[in-house]
């Protein structure tokens, strides 16, 4: 059988495209991540599996919590005729059309893809970072969004682990909420951008400590964040930094692996796409973080989920109309 459309992962982009994809007949097919597999791939639900309070998604007056709001996005779009897969795609053959896609032996084919795999934030690999209900803080004072989690830490102390561009502009943005920010860093020299770090020394609010790592977090037992045990990694002394929260942030993986050689990707591994979410391969697109480095937020990602169903159902009604067989190298 091949199917008109495979929607790849299970996050807003993924949701959003199948309740557009199934609401236009499509009936297309999801395969969508499956059982979560930790903090490395989420599973079902993808990236807002693993936190608490989300109070900037549209439509929810009073906030929802990350997993029920992928709870409702799930039962929305399953209304309307959607297959699910729950599993993970290991392989995918793009070259040609019908695409073919596989979850370890078992093929799909299809005529289009949604590509909607999403990107995994980098987590610094201590204990505490585990989601608050498996004995960790992470959704309860640390966080890899400022954006998303910088409004809890009203008038409090915080601090933000990395050194690159991601890090200077999370601690920027913490300034807005937070009463004082510390940065620390495992080396003496940052990784930003000159730019990027003169606006950071120039903040009377950002306070950097160099050469040093997070050893401990306190105090998961009480289910709240009350400081730190930083390790200097020239001295091997230990200190304590008092802070309410703390914002990881060293980057993002974008979840691309399995595509790899078959589409175009920019230098960080983001599938590259135009401005309506075409990938280079004709009749493939690809929608949220798994594209978009910038935003990274729930509603973009839904948003281009919702462009990459429309695209998807115009390219096949075009096609039917012109007689379009086959996968032309341009589109
Ligand atoms: P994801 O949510 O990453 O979903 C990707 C999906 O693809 C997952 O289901 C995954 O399992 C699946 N997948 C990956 N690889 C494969 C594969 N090979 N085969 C099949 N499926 C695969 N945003 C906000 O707007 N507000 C917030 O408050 C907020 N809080 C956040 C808190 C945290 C801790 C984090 C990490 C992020 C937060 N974000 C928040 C950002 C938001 O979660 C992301 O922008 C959004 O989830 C991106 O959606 P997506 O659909 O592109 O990808
Ligand atoms: P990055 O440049 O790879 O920097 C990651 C930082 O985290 C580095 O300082 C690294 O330390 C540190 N780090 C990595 N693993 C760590 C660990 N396990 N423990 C502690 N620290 C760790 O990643 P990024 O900052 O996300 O930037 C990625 C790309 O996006 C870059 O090209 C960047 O320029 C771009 N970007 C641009 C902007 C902007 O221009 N506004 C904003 C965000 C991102 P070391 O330095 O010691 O390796």
């Amino acid at each position: 059988m091949v199917h008109k459309l495979i929607i790849i992962g299970s996050g807003p982009a993924g949701y959003t495209a199948a309740l557009y994809a199934g609401r236009a007949n499509l009936r297309p097919l999801m395969i969508d991540g499956g059982l979560g597999r930790g903090q490395e791939l989420q599973g079902a639900g993808g990236q807002l599996m693993l936190t608490t309070e989300v109070e900037n998604y549209p439509g929810f007056e009073h906030g929802i919590t990350g997993p029920e709001l992928m709870k409702v996005m799930r039962k929305q779009a399953l209304r309307f005729d959607v297959d699910v897969v729950e599993d993970l795609v290991t392989k995918v053959d793009l070259s040609e059309r019908p695409f073919k896609v596989w979850v370890e032996d078992d093929l799909y084919q299809a005529q289009t893809i949604i590509i909607a795999t999403g990107a995994t934030a980098k987590w610094i690999g201590l204990p505490e970072e585990r989601p608050v209900w498996e004995g960790g803080l992470g959704g309860a004072g640390i966080s890899a969004c400022a954006t998303c989690d910088g409004f809890f830490f009203k008038n409090k102390a915080v601090a933000v682990v990395g050194g690159g561009d991601t890090a200077m502009e999370e601690a920027i943005y913490l300034t807005n909420h937070a009463s004082k920010v510390t940065v620390i860093h495992r080396r003496d020299v940052l990784r930003a951008s000159k730019i990027m770090q003169d606006r950071a020394f120039k903040n009377p609010k950002i306070d950097f400590v160099w050469d040093s790592a997070v050893e401990r977090v306190h105090d998961p037992i009480a289910k709240k964040l009350s400081g730190l045990t930083l390790r200097n990694l020239k001295t091997d002394e230990a200190s304590e930094l008092e802070v309410q929260g703390l914002f990881v942030a060293i980057g993002h993986r974008p979840n691309t692996d399995v595509f790899l050689g078959q589409l175009e990707v920019d230098a960080n591994g983001y599938l590259k796409t135009t401005h309506d979410v075409r990938t280079s391969r004709y009749a493939v697109f690809a929608a949220g973080d798994v594209q978009d480095h910038e935003y990274r937020q729930a509603i973009t990602a839904a948003g281009s989920g919702c462009m990459a169903a429309i695209q998807a159902e115009r390219l096949l009604e075009a096609e039917g109309a012109k007689g379009i067989v086959g996968t032309p190298t341009e589109w």
